[in-house]
């Protein structure tokens, strides 16, 4: 297996092993490394459950098929990549921000760019942030992360004439009222392509067809849609196809400890099966 490039603290590149396909897999949100300079009050535990814990080794054997395979690894909850760079809270901030901001719903769950809440009624912070410290964060982290990921779309489409782009996160087993679908039991996966506009629809039934014949659950666009990474570089009629996919943390973790459930094993399995399906399913995208 090739080294994997590292920018440290802030992500992982692994390039294609194998003979390479164009996929391109990126887990945002599986980083577990706190800077020091967070300053946030929230507990370790309660930080913890914003992780999506183990989904880069889930999708780990991407490389060796022939995949790019992209990881932070810093948390979600110091800064979010997954969100528009200006879908920030103004009341989180100790001075004017130096354009104007563009807070959207994400923002209003108290969860944007950098969160508000660590869970409902849970502020992040006893402080207000200064625009110096976010902006420091959008520079060693946000924008390093956005120009790995599109650097690696851009290098596999110019390679291959089109990209496909799994975007890989998770949710808890059960929503919550900071959620848009509320407590209740969520289905083992969920595909987010914005209502069809981020990747050709046959990328989301392929995925959607091989876990259902699984005998999985899976839900499309219902209740994650996807936000900023399959929107930003996706143009399904240039054959740039971006896809989120959302895993069930029950499937493969103690939702408690964070530390894998008797089912990891198998599922990572599955992962690397479906790797495989993708893997020659863009080979026959491209005869
Ligand atoms: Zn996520």
């Amino acid at each position: 297996m090739n080294q994997p490039f590292q920018q440290p603290r802030v992500l992982v590149q692994h390039d294609p092993a194998g003979s390479p396909v164009p996929l391109v897999f990126d887990s945002p949100h599986s980083g577990i490394d706190y800077p020091a300079d967070f300053g946030c009050v929230t507990p370790m535990a309660i930080l913890r459950t914003g992780e999506d814990t183990h989904i880069d080794d889930l999708f780990g054997t991407a490389p060796e098929r022939g995949a790019t395979l992209i990881a932070a690894l810093f948390p979600r909850s110091y800064i979010d990549v997954n969100r528009d760079e200006l879908d920030i809270d103004p009341t989180l901030l100790a001075g004017p921000w130096p354009c104007e901001l563009r807070p959207g719903e994400k923002t209003r769950l108290g969860m944007g760019l950098i969160r508000r809440l660590a869970q409902p009624d849970m502020p992040m912070y006893d402080r207000k942030l200064t625009v110096a410290e976010i902006q420091a964060r959008i520079d060693t982290y946000y924008r390093p992360y956005h120009a790995t990921l599109k650097a690696a779309l851009d290098r596999t489409y110019q390679r291959f004439g089109a990209v496909w782009h799994l975007d890989c996160h998770s949710m808890g087993s059960v929503g919550s009222t900071m959620t848009s679908d509320g407590a209740k039991r969520r289905p083992d996966f969920v595909l987010g392509d914005r209502d069809g506009t981020t990747c050709g629809a046959e990328f989301t039934s392929t995925i959607f067809e091989w876990l259902k014949a699984r005998g999985y659950q899976v839900t499309i666009n219902d209740p994650y849609k996807g936000v900023e990474l399959v929107r930003r570089y996706s143009n399904p009629s240039a054959r740039r196809h971006s896809l989120q996919i959302e895993l069930n943390r029950a499937l493969y973790m103690d939702e408690k400890t964070r530390e894998p459930n008797a089912g990891y094993a198998r599922l990572k399995g599955e992962m690397t099966a479906l790797i495989d399906h993708l893997a020659g399913w863009v080979r026959g995208q491209m005869g």
